[in-house]
């Protein structure tokens, strides 16, 4: 059946904005700054950030670094600062910036598709070994985060990913992210169309380029032409999503406004239909439209869903085709729903080559740089060098011959790296957490690998797909709404009154087949320490009680 804008109506009432007051839109003559990160933005572009961490911050230590750099513009570069050690949850939010945080910085390295060669996935753990205590998290953007960087080593680091080809520019920010795309563009035996070239033009023409460092707020792309959708497409702020016109052929479907965080709200259809060699201009198009109309008088409604929420998508298609793409789009049909609930590619699978490709699974993306130059060595063993990541922090190794699938399952599964996962390992994500993130109220990542070996232990049986996504705080790093089980981090008082860990349950999201937000469980809150139990209990119920074939 096909999705339709229908089913992926906004969650978030229209809401009628101030004529008078305006949103501090460029495009409405609102050029005066009307915040401290607006401000900053205009102060110097962000980007200019990085002649100063190489002439000055580097050779004179963290706290040499302006404040406004530390907290803001060194994002723009990949860069945060990172939580201090042992400060428990009860205190985020209640101790200042400085206070919380450590003089060390976690590193996003940029991957836009996820996808990497050998010698790129070698450098980045050579990079994580040497500089960064071994740390190495893959993302569920498809990045891998690096954590106690000093400032120090941050040219070195440069140095040595920009050798391979690889860099950290416009990895967090006011800016273009990281752009999500197919992990097997390209490859795939099933595939609609390869977004691969679109996603190359639009790096080479607009990443680093100071025509968008200054958006609103971050800017989330996705393309992808799988018949599984595999980018989390209705929860970026621009999608471009394969789908085959009657009388123009493959190409995409353009999606706009989704997000999660505060007012979540899935994307939308444009209902046009975009040629592969289109793709970069309707980009820069809609980029445009938002850096010009979106919103920036108040932080938390500088997302472009807030926009498309506001004008609906008919004028919101209107003024991108009247405005700055000065011409009409092509009317397009809507996707086919995807072919399956698991869209991670995990397991082995035939390429159109003949080759195929083993996708593994981490456990909640976690792995260390040892593990990221031994993956690159297994990968060339088996003949192949080129990698991939997943946005549900999971891997894949590309161009394996039939007759050599066998020996690299077993060389994974050595490192501890599972090709069969149960579904627990494969279903389960989790954010950052308290180790080192800044707003995190609990413990995420040791959590969820506990979760994962307990309900193994405790239901080896089970294989049907369940995704549990694990976030520290209220914010949405690892998608809660979006799972079947979504656990958002919080302080409790357990059964003896005593403040605890805890997260509030939120259940029956899904991306894909059957979109939508879980429902959060009122007053359901569940200590760390109950979680498997209360995961069993889910499980238990939904085998009893499911009607045939309700997921
Ligand atoms: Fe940090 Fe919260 Fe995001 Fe987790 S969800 S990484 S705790 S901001």
């Amino acid at each position: 059946m096909a999705s339709s804008p229908e089913k992926t109506a906004t969650a978030t009432p229209r809401r009628k904005v101030g004529r008078h007051r305006g949103e501090g839109q460029w495009a409405m003559g609102h050029h005066t700054p009307l915040n401290g990160n607006e401000q900053l933005k205009k102060d110097d572009d962000s980007l200019n950030v990085r002649t100063r961490i190489e002439t000055i911050y580097s050779k004179r230590g963290f706290d040499s670094i302006d404040p406004n750099d530390l907290r803001g513009r060194m994002r723009w570069w990949g860069l945060y600062t990172q939580r201090k050690p042992g400060i428990d949850g009860g205190k985020t939010g209640a101790l200042e910036p400085e206070e919380l945080e450590d003089k060390f910085f976690m590193m996003r390295t940029r991957i836009d598709g996820g996808r990497l060669t050998t010698a790129q996935l070698r450098a980045i753990g050579e990079v994580s070994q040497q500089y960064a205590r071994g740390s190495a998290d893959i993302t569920d953007r498809q990045n891998v985060q690096m954590h106690w960087v000093r400032i120090e080593d941050v040219p070195a680091i440069w140095e040595k990913l920009e050798a391979v080809g690889l860099s950290t520019t416009e990895a967090c920010g006011d800016c273009p992210r990281t752009m999500i795309g197919s992990p097997v563009a390209g490859i795939a035996a099933d595939e609609i169309i390869d977004g691969t070239p679109a996603l190359e033009e639009i790096h080479a023409r607009h990443i680093g380029s100071k025509e968008f460092s200054n958006l609103p707020r971050k800017f989330k792309t996705a393309i992808s032409g799988s018949p599984v959708q595999d980018v989390v497409h209705e929860i970026n702020d621009i999608s471009f999503v394969g789908v085959v016109h009657p009388e123009h052929g493959p190409g995409f479907d353009l999606w706009v406004g989704g997000g999660l965080s505060t007012n979540p709200r899935l994307a939308e259809r444009l209902g046009a239909w975009v040629p592969l060699d289109e793709v970069p201009d309707v980009w820069a198009a809609v980029t445009s439209l938002f850096r010009d109309y979106g919103y920036r008088r108040l932080r938390n409604r500088a997302r472009l869903k807030f926009l498309v929420a506001d004008w609906g998508v008919a004028k919101f298609r209107q003024v991108l085709e009247d405005e700055f793409l000065r011409r009409p789009l092509l009317d397009g049909p809507a996707p086919e729903e995807p072919v399956s609930r698991w869209r991670d590619h995990v397991g082995v699978h035939p390429q159109r080559d003949g080759r195929f490709y083993v996708g593994f699974a981490p456990r909640v993306g976690r792995l260390d740089g040892t593990a990221l130059t031994k993956i690159a060595e297994l990968a060339e063993e088996h003949g192949s060098h080129r990698v991939r990541t997943t946005v549900e922090q999971k891997m894949i190794i590309l161009d394996v011959e039939q007759d050599r699938v066998d020996s690299l399952s077993a060389g994974l599964e050595a490192l501890g790296l599972q090709v069969k996962p149960s579904t627990f390992r494969r279903g389960t994500m989790a954010c950052t957490g308290i180790e080192f993130c800044k707003l995190a109220i609990v413990d995420t990542k040791g959590r969820g690998a506990s979760l994962i070996e307990e309900l193994e232990r405790r239901l080896p049986d089970f294989d049907e797909p369940l995704t549990i996504n694990i976030n520290g705080c209220p914010n949405a790093c690892a998608r809660i709404q979006t799972a079947d089980i979504g656990l958002k981090g919080q302080l409790m008082l357990d059964a003896d009154g005593n403040s605890v860990e805890g997260f509030q349950v939120h259940l029956g999201g899904a991306l894909g087949l059957d979109a939508g937000f879980g429902r959060k469980v009122r007053g359901l809150k569940v200590t760390s320490e109950e979680l498997p139990d209360y995961v069993e209990r889910v499980i238990g119920h939904y085998l009893e009680e499911r009607e045939e074939n309700e997921r």
